[in-house]
């Protein structure tokens, strides 16, 4: 018996028309000899709607009652997509998160899976039943309480019951056809990539490439499961989409393999810090206690007693941010002169494993964005990316530009 784990985003079950649609295509794996667990996302829109009535019921939410909403969205689909299926005729039966039970760590609204038990799904296959349809994005916490698993997170879900499961293969079914060099909506220039290695996916997920939820990508590199991104709404065949896999399954690739770019960045800088030993921590400590994903830093250059501390982090995480600094000034942790927010910026990034082997990359980039006349606020690099923060009416101009320098319309 081999195992297939096929997701649906939410455009891909947007409607009842959609949703049989998907069916078609569990119905067609069942008939290639497939059992098949379908993870489905809410449809498109339903989760936003319901992040937006928790936010405007109580803006500083308790995260448990956070969860008990915006989870409700999965009940949905999954349910419509069993009885779909029965109407097709292919035994199918719908399991919410608690249900399986898949079990996550309390952190609400960025909870971690702990454990699938895989009895109870295994069980029903062995009784003829061919298709489990999961609730994707939702699990239970240890105390017994609904958690979610981040935005996206039902792609963190299907990698899940992949490695599980042992399954043959993920499929992420989504509303473009693979993972591209940059977002096609940015520059029709952006091409489809055959296959790409899951560090480089990593990294263009963590720095905001929205295809995969960055930890579904962590999972399936842990795992080496099979991850597949491809359209749910183009015809089916073999070498659809683009395959995340192991660098050693590369046989040829560009050094800058994507340009990624997240657009609702701010950049904070503290003004007036003492210059002493854990200072840093000092900020940073309550900063991460307060929820803030704080990403690039610096610190200026000492003038002797006080120095300059700039951070960047999601434009919707400033009013946290602020008021963590606030509560530890007053609880005398930290002094400071000012804080001031820049909430017109936006992170743009290359990626690429070649960058390992290949120097001059980030002075390219360098170079093309100051012929561009754009100006680089921070800059922060890793072994295989260079992300700049820069003023955001330059965002699709350093995109096109780089996409250009690194000739990414060409594969290798
Ligand atoms: N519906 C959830 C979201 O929009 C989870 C998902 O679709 O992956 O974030
Ligand atoms: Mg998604």
């Amino acid at each position: 018996m081999s195992i297939l784990v096929m997701k649906f985003g939410g455009t891909s079950v947007a409607t009842l028309d959609r949703i049989r649609r998907a069916a078609k295509r569990v119905g067609r794996e069942v008939a290639n000899g497939h059992d098949v667990i379908v993870i489905v996302s809410a449809m498109a829109g339903e989760t936003n709607k319901l992040v937006g009535f928790v936010e405007e019921t109580s803006p500083l939410y308790d995260a448990r009652e956070y969860d008990a909403v915006v989870s409700s969205g999965e009940n949905v689909t999954a349910g419509l997509m069993a009885l779909t299926l029965q109407e097709m005729d292919v035994p199918a039966r719908s399991w919410q998160g608690w249900q399986v039970p898949l079990i996550t760590s309390s952190a609400h609204a960025a909870a971690r899976i702990e454990e699938i038990p895989t009895e109870n799904i295994l069980k029903k296959f062995g009784e003829g039943m061919k298709v489990a349809v999961i609730a994707g994005f939702q699990g239970i916490s240890r105390e017994g309480r609904i958690t979610t698993l981040g935005r996206g997170g039902s792609d963190t879900s299907a990698v899940a019951f992949a490695a599980a499961f042992d399954a043959v293969r993920c499929d992420i079914y989504t509303d473009v056809d693979g993972v591209y060099t940059t977002d096609p909506r940015i520059t029709s220039k952006a091409r489809k990539l055959d296959r790409i290695a899951f560090e480089e996916m990593l990294e263009l997920a963590s720095l905001g490439a929205k295809v995969l939820q960055t930890r579904s990508v962590e999972l399936a590199m842990r795992y080496n499961v099979k991850l597949r991104v491809l359209s749910s709404f183009e015809e089916m065949s073999d070498d659809a989409g683009t395959l995340v896999c192991a660098e050693e399954d590369i046989v040829e690739s560009n050094v800058v393999a994507g340009v990624a770019y997240s657009r609702d960045e701010a950049k904070m800088t503290l003004q007036g810090v003492a210059d002493r030993p854990g200072i840093a921590a000092a900020i940073f400590g309550p900063l991460a206690e307060a929820g803030v994903n704080v990403d690039m830093i610096v610190q200026n250059i000492s003038d002797g007693g006080t120095t300059d501390m700039t951070f960047s982090c999601p434009v919707n995480e400033v009013k946290r941010a602020e008021k963590a600094m606030a509560d530890a000034k007053a609880a005398g942790a930290i002094d400071f002169a000012g804080l001031v927010a820049d909430t017109d910026v936006c992170k743009v990034s290359i990626v690429g494993i070649g960058m390992r082997s290949h120097a001059g990359v980030a002075a390219k980039m360098f170079q093309t964005l100051r012929d561009e006349g754009i100006n680089i606020k921070v800059i922060t690099t890793s072994e295989i990316k260079v992300s700049v923060l820069i003023d955001r009416k330059y965002l699709e101009l350093a995109v096109q530009a780089l996409h250009d320098a690194f000739g990414l319309h060409r594969a290798a």
